[in-house]
């Protein structure tokens, strides 16, 4: 595990040094701190249920999730060096958040590769600039951190430390992304180099660009950097390096735009490349469920947004077609997950499925019959998760059901017709603490049928359809 770690942390460095010999750096080289997460620790959490590829977006479910962000911009220690602190440049530096990172997250670009993923324009992740710092120091000012790994990350961890964990007066410190701008590095361009905390983690970013890019007037660039940046601290690995996601670009070259035999390259966030204003719809699923808080802690710089609601499901009573019964959750998010299990499971082909927004409940077989309880639970990670129940029928059903007592586990009876106190017995009572359920096209409760205090009992009214 560690071993294959280092495999790939060796491969990036080598992919950087080819990067600089063809002259140029966009994106970050590599993002540090293997000892917290490893790769492999990271696909033994991504179970079947957290295959982003099964689940299909319901976009317009989703809230939009505000993340608190701060930039803090390094002067060298004699004040000069980065862009200067007036008002204008603090208004520039929130309108550069707001029209090339903001207006970016929620008016996505298709994609210039093929992909299995739908184009999804709205993020739903906005970001809210909450202060600007200003600080004097050389050593954040160097931003040169291309091929000085791990200079990179030990530098980051250092100015956590120094301008965020130790300063007074830095606001909100454990509820937001800091993001430090050297002034030193990057190219004239804009493109630069950057480094994130690790994947999900709401310490920092570092970017070297954006200096560079004031005085060249190309900070259109540099947002990308910084879109790219953000997208490592919100859970994504380089689409390249195995980040869990089957609708991101494969190609071996395509993702780097200094790779020849490529038209187009990659527009991907999470590729090298002058666009970076491209998610898949696994890309964006993956965010969601990092700001759930399931992993990193990137989750405590949310604001706003997170909607906890209970999943609505529409699907019919009766699941008597051997190909089943389609159900679908209506209200799905970006991020959760979805597991729907079926009580008893004998009655079916598969009782426990992940997925969604459409759910197919088969039966065993032909010869299967009896009632059952389906459980759709949605997942909200720190949030915790939410469930519904449904009651159906499954296979075929007599034609006339006289019901006396209460044995079927679960209390669920089927039939055309039901009569309950029926032939053979003059007195029926649902047992105290039970939950009965008939499922009839007809039900005739008779005199002596009793629901007593603590019982439930519910009639659906069904007529036998398999389409
Ligand atoms: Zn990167």
């Amino acid at each position: 595990m560690q071993s294959i770690y280092k495999y790939i942390f060796i491969l990036s460095l080598i992919v950087l040094i080819s990067k600089l010999n063809f002259g140029q750096s966009s994106g970050c080289p590599l993002v540090n701190n293997p000892q917290r997460l490893s790769i492999n620790n990271q696909n033994s959490l991504l179970s079947i249920c957290n295959d982003w590829n099964t689940y299909t977006t319901l976009n317009d479910n989703t809230n939009i999730k505000y993340v608190r962000i701060a930039y803090h911009l390094f002067n060298k220690n004699d004040g000069t060096g980065n862009i200067p602190n007036n008002p204008t440049n603090r208004q520039m530096l929130h309108d550069f958040t707001y029209f090339y990172i903001n207006n970016k997250m929620n008016n996505l670009s298709v994609m210039n590769l093929p992909t299995s993923s739908p184009h999804i324009a709205d993020s739903k992740i906005q970001f809210v600039l909450d202060t600007i710092y200003f600080w004097n120091d050389t050593f954040g000012w160097d931003g040169t951190i291309d091929n000085q790994v791990p200079a990179g990350s030990e530098k980051g961890d250092s100015l956590y430390t120094t301008y965020v964990v130790n300063k007074h007066g830095v606001k909100n410190k454990y509820t937001t992304l800091h993001v430090f701008i050297s002034g030193l590095g990057g190219n004239v361009n804009g493109h630069g180099g950057g480094q994130a905390k690790w994947f999900g983690a709401k310490e920092w970013v570092l970017v070297n660009s954006i200096y560079q890019a004031y005085l060249n007037n190309t900070m259109w660039n540099a947002s990308g950097l910084l879109r790219h940046e953000l997208g490592h601290a919100l859970g994504l690995y380089h689409s390249w390096s195995g980040d869990n996601c089957n609708d991101t670009p494969n190609n071996p070259n395509c993702w780097d735009n200094t790779q020849p035999g490529c038209n187009p390259n990659s527009n991907n966030t999470m590729d090298y490349n002058v666009s970076q204003d491209a998610l898949t719809r696994c890309q964006i699923n993956t965010v969601h469920y990092f700001l759930l808080g399931n992993q990193g802690n990137i989750s405590d710089c949310i604001i706003s947004g997170v909607n906890v609601t209970t999943p609505i499901v529409s699907g019919p009573t009766s699941i008597c077609n051997p190909n089943g019964s389609n159900y679908t959750i209506n209200n799905l998010q970006l991020g959760v997950n979805d597991n729907a299990t079926a009580y008893p499971s004998t009655l079916f082909q598969n009782a426990d499925i992940c997925g969604g927004p459409v759910i197919n409940f088969k039966p065993a077989s032909t010869a299967s019959s009896g009632g059952a309880i389906l459980t759709f639970t949605t997942g909200f990670g720190v949030y915790g998760n939410t469930f519904i129940t449904k009651r159906v029928w499954v296979g075929t059903r007599p034609s006339v059901l006289n019901v006396c007592s209460f044995t079927n586990n679960p209390q669920i009876y089927g039939a055309t017709t039901i009569n309950s106190p029926g032939t053979g017995c003059t007195s029926t009572s649902v047992p105290l603490n039970q939950d009965v359920t008939f499922i009839a096209e007809t039900t005739n409760l008779n005199p002596g049928f009793e629901v007593p205090l603590g019982a439930t009992f519910e009639v659906i009214p069904e007529i036998i359809s398999c389409q």
